[in-house]
């Protein structure tokens, strides 16, 4: 089997010199132990902050030793009980085609609740669960509120946006990287309104797009977005920090937002999160998020990428918006 490894720490943005393929030997598992042939993996943008040696809610990769992420596979040898070959597995060592893990490292997923195996790292996973806790818990939307969402042609971004509108938001307003990505908003996700933040100040379209103000922003991008949804929050807005993707790869500090002091005025809640911290959300999200997939009320896409030798290609595609919806790379089946 093989794994991608950190061969470097980057400057700025990374580049595939940051990375190395190995090849190492396929272990036996012990007992209590399950080997997993990796299926599919994730690439996630919080992924760009472990290459930096900078403590953060979780530790940083180690030059030299494999990266790890969310990954879908199957058991294909088993030392431990109620886990047989042939069980299908979601766990966090990904970044390899075959993976040893302790039987309590693993969540058992069924293959037959999903149209496809990576769903559990996207739609029916970590992406969902951020999506719909961010919005209804962490931003405290509400029926009626009118919501911008930035990344919004993203794996997370595209999900707030139409549970927002699933949950009866007066309007929804998003901003993606690409007319492709604006068409595919407004004509596949439903949204009300969308933008490509290329095209003119994001304040400018933002207010364009939302005359009337926003009530909810959930922030995928940070910088200049933020600081426009902070200029068309109403009184009372609330906001959900997901992400701040245009800062990752910058070496200098933010230029923006500039109009932070407006939050207190407009009475605005900015609030951080993490979605490991909104675990106990799973069970309402399986039901609900997953009740709307059944229904066929919930559009989302992948973009998929072949072979673990391209992963790191796949996650340098991810930062630069080559893809829509998740990002995942099959690495079998
Ligand atoms: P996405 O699928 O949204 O992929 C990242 C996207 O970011 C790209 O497709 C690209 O799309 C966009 N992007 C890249 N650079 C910029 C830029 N400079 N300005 C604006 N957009 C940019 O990834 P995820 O859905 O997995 O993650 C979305 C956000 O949510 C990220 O910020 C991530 O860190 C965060 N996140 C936070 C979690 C938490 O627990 N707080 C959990 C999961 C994700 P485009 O073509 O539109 O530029």
């Amino acid at each position: 089997g093989r794994e991608i490894r950190l061969a470097s720490r980057p400057q700025g943005w990374p580049g595939a010199e940051n990375f190395e393929i190995a090849e190492v030997r396929v272990p036996d598992p012990a007992p209590g132990q399950v080997l997993v042939r990796n299926l599919f993996m994730s690439v996630d943008p919080y992924m760009r902050g472990r290459m930096d040696d900078r403590e953060s809610y979780v530790p940083p990769f180690q030059v030299g030793r494999p990266l790890d992420g969310g990954a879908v596979g199957e058991v294909v040898a088993s030392g431990a009980e109620g886990i047989p070959e042939g069980t299908m597995v979601l766990h966090g060592l990904g970044w390899r085609e075959f993976a040893l893990l302790d039987a309590a490292a693993v969540r058992v997923v069924d293959p037959a609740a999903a149209p496809t195996p990576s769903a559990y790292l996207g739609v029916l996973g970590m992406t969902g669960l951020t999506a719909y806790a961010g919005l209804l818990d962490v931003a405290g939307f509400r029926e009626g509120d009118a919501v911008f969402v930035s990344g919004a042609a993203g794996a997370v971004g595209s999900l707030v946006g139409q549970i927002a509108k699933l949950r009866g938001a007066s309007r929804v307003v998003g901003s993606a990287g690409s007319a492709q990505k604006v068409a595919h908003l407004v004509e596949d996700l439903g949204f009300d309104a969308a933008f490509d933040y290329h095209d003119g100040p994001v304040h400018r379209q933002l207010r364009d797009a939302a005359p009337d103000g926003i009530d909810v922003y959930f922030d995928n991008v940070g910088g200049d977005h933020l600081e426009a949804a902070i200029g068309s929050l109403r009184r009372f807005g609330r906001v959900a920090l997901c992400g701040a993707i245009a800062q990752y790869n910058e070496t200098s500090a933010p230029a923006a937002p500039r109009n932070l002091a407006l939050a207190i005025g407009k009475e605005l809640t900015l609030r951080g999160f993490i979605v490991g911290s909104h675990g106990h959300r799973m069970p309402d999200f399986v039901q609900e998020v997953g009740g709307w997939l059944r229904e066929g009320r919930i559009t989302w896409r992948e973009t998929v990428v072949d072979g673990l030798e391209n992963a790191p290609g796949a996650f340098l595609g991810l930062l630069r918006g080559e893809n829509t919806g998740k990002m995942v790379v099959r690495l079998a089946g």
